[in-house]
């Protein structure tokens, strides 16, 4: 799906791999310039090569606080301004309640909720002067009961409401805040319960859980996310969309 992105500057979290790398091929294809920021230098140089609209390639660790001036400081200094922030970078610690360690709950709350919160924050002047747009990437997780994924879930529920906050709070500057809630989307996010369960068993058992009857693909995520980075959702504030071929409906 193409969306008009000519001439905007976006940025996009977790972009070496997955649903975001999707999200920003998918901003490029529209005309946009992404910043790509991820942990990984070699994934993220090897997107950028293929993006035509002069990407800019930041390698930042969110789990360190640093990064969030890190990653305003080099998009200033390579663009005019910012319309597009894409908060996707996540981590996921599948740990039982009873022997969850303080250290996974810091670093994925830390991670997937604070950092996002932080980057919008720092990012404000610009996205006001813009009347610019933000897309949480969030999960199925934060409203079903995915079991095991306690601080994971917690992080993608604290996100959804920072969605609706921010989306009030920034109306009046012309700044839209939306989330993207994915079901079951096949990338690398999955490897590690694929080799404590068996990857086969994994992919056919929880496709029974959809009633679409198969995972999504990262595209799927970013067809719905860059409508709502898009003037076409000009709208829509506040809201996040599910896109889990049904999955949660019941
Ligand atoms: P993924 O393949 O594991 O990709 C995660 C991305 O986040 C990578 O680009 C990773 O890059 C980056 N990242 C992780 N920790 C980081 C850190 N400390 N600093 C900077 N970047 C970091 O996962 P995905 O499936 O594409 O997930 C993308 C988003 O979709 C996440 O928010 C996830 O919660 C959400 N989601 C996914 C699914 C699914 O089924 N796949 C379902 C629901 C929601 P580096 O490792 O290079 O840093």
């Amino acid at each position: 799906m193409a969306f008009d992105f000519d001439g905007k500057f976006a940025v996009v979290t977790g972009a070496s791999r997955g649903i975001g790398e999707a999200i920003a091929r998918q901003l490029d294809r529209g005309g946009a310039r992404v910043a790509l920021v991820a942990r990984s230098a070699d994934r993220l140089e090897a997107v950028a090569a293929e993006l035509v609209n002069d990407p800019l390639v930041i390698t930042a660790d969110l789990s360190e606080h640093e990064s969030i001036e890190q990653i305003l400081t080099a998009v200033l200094a390579a663009f005019d301004g910012l319309d597009i922030l894409v908060n996707n970078a996540a981590v996921e610690r599948n740990q039982p309640a009873s022997k969850v360690t303080g250290a996974a709950i810091d670093e994925t709350l830390f991670v997937n909720l604070r950092q996002a919160f932080m980057l919008c924050s720092a990012f404000a002047k610009p996205l006001f002067a813009s009347n610019g747009a933000i897309v949480n990437v969030s999960s199925t997780a934060a409203t079903g009961a995915g079991g095991t994924q306690g601080a994971y879930a917690a992080s993608k529920g604290g996100l959804n409401t920072l969605t609706k906050n921010l989306a009030n709070e920034w109306a009046s500057k012309g700044v839209r805040v939306n989330g993207v809630a994915p079901g079951l989307v096949d990338t690398e996010m999955w490897e590690s319960t694929f080799e404590r369960l068996g990857e086969d068993a994994v992919r056919s058992g929880f496709a029974k859980r959809v009633p679409m009857d198969r995972w999504g693909t990262a595209d799927e995520i970013a067809d719905v996310a860059c409508f709502l980075a898009s003037n076409r959702s000009s709208y829509v504030t506040g809201q996040t969309i599910r896109v889990d071929g049904g999955m949660t409906n019941v």
